[in-house]
């Protein structure tokens, strides 16, 4: 695949992620949480009470500079995870009580902060507790954040008893330079001695994350860096441009400090060698900044048209509700999201006092269902067909009905991003970088002037 930096230039500017649609931005606090509830009962139910759950454990035992998750200091001693357990445990009383259902789990994730920071007690705390609160599908697939600062032998084979067969590094760079200026130091042999252990303990499925744009970061620097990512062959790899926003994330000042950051030239050097060194070495390009060897998952989904997107990117699960637990989590079904409150002492105060922690939601019309239909079949099959999609879309005129959509394509097909043909819009394989910049001509909510503040950009 090539990479021309003349269109990277042009097109990158900033745009969601639409890892949701709408996007976060549209959710309100006045919408009644009861009727949230109600929806998300109806759209579980007819999924025959099947989900998808979202454990979010917020702590981390350090801060990285270049952090924009939702995160809390874990202090020292086990307390606060205690009392965050605590009230895990009340909001699923809570919620499995709002929603009524017996709730099966197709597929379970641990996000965060740092999910590993929780003890091995801790975690066979919430192993129960979970396993308690719902029935688990045989087959369900279970997955952890790790961050190979945590993860001891004995946190690792916690998640094990818990279910867990997939996990994710947090790897970002391998430059001992870089790590000390991001403040994350994690020597190549901690992350070796991590994925040793993880495969040793029966983990099938490995991924690692990465981030390009950091200070001290360039082309050379980070060819040697996919060298050590490479001989550990991660099943996934996620390589995600850098988001600078200090003005949301105000820690990451400290990076102007630490370092210079990469030109804008050479971030896209190190872009287009990530992407020509990883799709020569076997792996497919998923898309937007996602990769998996040929014969993952991932890949197969790709190739047969079952990808889906949700908050936490690509996924195989095709349209399962999700059901978030923890401080700041969103929950989503076909037709609804509610985020909990995203603070730590917020949302321990709200489960406490015996509300629930939802503070804001959306409910979806007809019209943010068909566009988010577009949208996400653009973004994981990489093609439209108009008459099919019109006949989803409940035998509309597609071409019609979004005929000022298309429009907004024609400077994009022109610049090679994507092809009409054969009464469908095809992206191209230089499209695929451009992924949310042809996403964006559905959105009905996208306002260019107010971008700049909102999202990172699109490359
Ligand atoms: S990057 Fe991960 S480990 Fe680092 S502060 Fe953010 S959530 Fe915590």
């Amino acid at each position: 695949m090539n990479v021309d930096f003349d269109l990277v230039k042009k097109y990158n500017v900033p745009g969601p992620r639409y890892t949701s649609y709408p996007t976060a931005l549209q959710f309100r606090e006045d919408v009644p949480v009861a009727e949230l509830f109600r929806v998300m009962r109806e759209d579980i139910a007819s999924c025959g009470n099947e989900v998808s759950l979202y454990v979010h454990i917020p702590f981390c035992k350090k801060l990285c500079w270049y952090c924009g998750c939702t995160n809390v200091p874990a202090g020292e001693g086990e307390a606060a995870g205690d009392r965050y357990l605590d009230a895990l445990e009340k909001e699923i009383a809570q919620k499995k009580s709002a929603l009524g259902l017996e709730l099966v789990v197709r597929q379970l994730h641990f996000g965060g902060g740092t999910p590993s920071a929780l003890s091995p007690a801790q975690i066979d705390r919430l192993s129960a507790m979970l396993h308690e609160a719902f029935c688990f599908a045989e087959d369900s697939e279970i997955s952890v954040e790790i961050d190979p600062r945590t993860a001891t032998p004995e946190i690792v084979a916690a998640f094990r008893r818990l279910g867990c067969s997939r996990a994710s590094l947090g790897v970002q760079d391998l430059d001992p330079k870089v790590q000390i200026a991001i403040h994350r130091v994690q020597p190549e042999k901690m992350v070796r001695d991590t994925v040793a252990l993880l495969r040793e303990q029966g983990f099938s499925s490995v991924n690692f994350d990465l981030i390009y744009g950091l200070p001290f970061q360039t082309e050379k620097s980070y060819a040697r860096t996919l060298d050590g990512v490479l001989a550990l062959s991660p099943d996934r790899l996620s390589v995600f441009s850098y988001a600078h926003v200090p003005w949301i994330k105000p820690q990451q000042k400290l990076l102007e400090k630490a370092g210079a950051f990469p030109s804008p030239d050479e971030k896209l050097g190190i872009l287009k060698s990530v992407i020509e060194r990883l799709t020569r070495s076997g792996y497919v390009y998923i898309g937007m900044d996602h990769f998996a060897k040929e014969d993952d998952e991932l890949a197969h989904a790709l190739r047969e048209r079952r990808l889906q997107r949700n908050f936490e990117g690509y996924s195989t699960h095709a349209g399962l509700p999700i059901l978030g637990l923890g401080m700041s989590s969103i929950s989503q079904s076909a037709r609804s999201f509610s985020q909990n409150e995203k603070t730590l002492d917020g949302y321990e105060a709200l489960v406490g006092a015996g509300t629930t922690p939802v503070v804001k939601g959306l409910i979806l019309t007809d019209e943010d269902c068909r566009r988010r239909e577009i949208i996400m079949r653009v973004m994981c099959d990489l093609q439209l067909d108009f008459a099919a999609m019109g006949e989803k879309l409940g035998g509309i005129d597609f071409e019609k009905s979004y005929a000022r959509e298309l429009e907004k394509l024609r400077p994009l097909a022109e610049d090679g991003l994507v092809e009409f043909r054969d009464g469908g819009l095809l992206v191209t394989q230089t499209g695929r970088l451009f992924i949310r910049n042809i996403a964006m001509a559905f959105d009905a909510y996208f306002l260019p002037s107010a971008a700049g503040m909102r999202h990172s950009k699109t490359v």
